[in-house]
């Protein structure tokens, strides 16, 4: 699908929860989401019914996020079958990796080719503080499993907190020499109602890129990343810049929340409920969804926070 702006829609970020087993600081409250919506949900009949339509349109690529993936108790399920969709060639997912080392295989055989791990920092207690809860070490081991799972790629994504990670930046890159992995620099965005982090924690991707002297420009498409990488590295950095340097004019993708809301624009307040549709109700749905894709979203800085109506595990990043 061509958007009114010439961008071509062909990628599909679907939540599955919005229940995670971890809080962090900067994606939801403390005390979690109210489980009492649970009718209100996509069923997984609903999800992959979702994915045909959006296939029917000739979308092609299919990311599972959430909340977290893996607390879904048919996540297997649901991966397996949207893989199998036709048209579909490209099903990813991204977790905390907190449980994937019991994952990992099943979801490779289920036929996921690529995984997103979040990860922000590599020190125990500073994991545990943005959290509010994880541990480091079941991340890590998420991390390995992936390795030895046999994925097409893995890819590590930190989200950048000035004043909390910003000087685990080289560290963090380091990563790319002891694993076969990418690394991702998100600059913080500032989501509705969330107001822990002060100016200060807005820091551009360009400050962690000043940290990495030896990284030099790789000329790589890698979606909305800029890409860098260190002398004897495996893998990439990329630095991802939602606020120093919006890129809406690449933005290639609709967003359905675990509600059934598909989203245009991730910061955004419209949506369109698709919820108790048929397939060809939600390929219409979709149709709309991409019509009303704006050129670009708002500002984004501590004092202008997004518009979108929901929190991270609502939308599903
Ligand atoms: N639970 C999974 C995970 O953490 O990877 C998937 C869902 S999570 C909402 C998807 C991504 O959104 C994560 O990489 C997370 O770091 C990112 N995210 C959440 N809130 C964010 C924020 N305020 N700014 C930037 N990235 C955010
Ligand atoms: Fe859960 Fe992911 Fe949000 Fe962290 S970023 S609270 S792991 S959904």
């Amino acid at each position: 699908m061509i958007d009114g702006y010439g961008r071509t829609i062909n990628y599909l970020r679907l939540s599955v929860t919005e229940l995670c087993n971890l809080r962090c600081r900067y994606c939801m409250p403390e005390e979690g989401v109210c489980k009492l919506r649970h009718d209100q949900m996509l069923t997984e009949d609903e999800m992959i019914r979702a994915v045909r339509a959006a296939a029917s349109l000739g979308m092609n690529k299919v990311r599972i996020t959430g909340g977290e993936p893996l607390v879904k108790p048919n996540i297997l399920s649901i991966c397996r079958r949207v893989a199998a969709v036709r048209g579909i060639t490209e099903t990813v997912l991204t977790t905390n990796a907190t449980r994937l080392a019991a994952f990992a295989r099943s979801l490779r055989e289920a036929g996921i080719r690529r995984v997103n791990v979040s990860l922000d920092t590599l020190n125990p207690e500073r994991y545990a503080f943005i959290t509010r809860r994880g541990v480091l070490a079941e991340a890590l081991q998420g991390i390995e499993a992936a390795l030895d799972a046999g994925f097409d790629k893995v890819k590590i994504n930190a989200v950048l907190i000035g004043g909390f990670n910003d000087d685990e930046v080289p560290d963090l890159a380091a990563l790319t020499r002891r694993w076969p992995v990418d690394v991702r620099f998100i600059e913080l965005m500032p989501m509705p109602g969330d107001t822990l982090f002060g100016e200060h924690a807005y820091i551009s991707a360009d400050k962690a890129l000043a940290m990495l002297p030896d990284a030099v420009p790789v000329p790589e498409h890698d979606g909305v990343a800029r890409l860098y990488r260190l002398p004897g590295a495996q893998g990439n950095i990329g630095l991802i810049s939602p606020l120093s340097n919006h890129f809406c004019a690449e933005c290639n993708r609709l967003r359905l929340t675990a509600d059934g809301h598909l989203k245009p624009c991730l910061h955004s307040r419209d949506e369109i409920s698709v919820k108790g549709m048929t397939e060809e109700e939600m390929a219409e749905a979709m149709r709309r969804a991409v019509a009303m894709k704006p050129k670009q979203h708002d500002p984004l800085s501590c004092s202008e926070r997004s518009r979108a109506a929901r929190q991270m595990n609502q939308i599903g990043g």
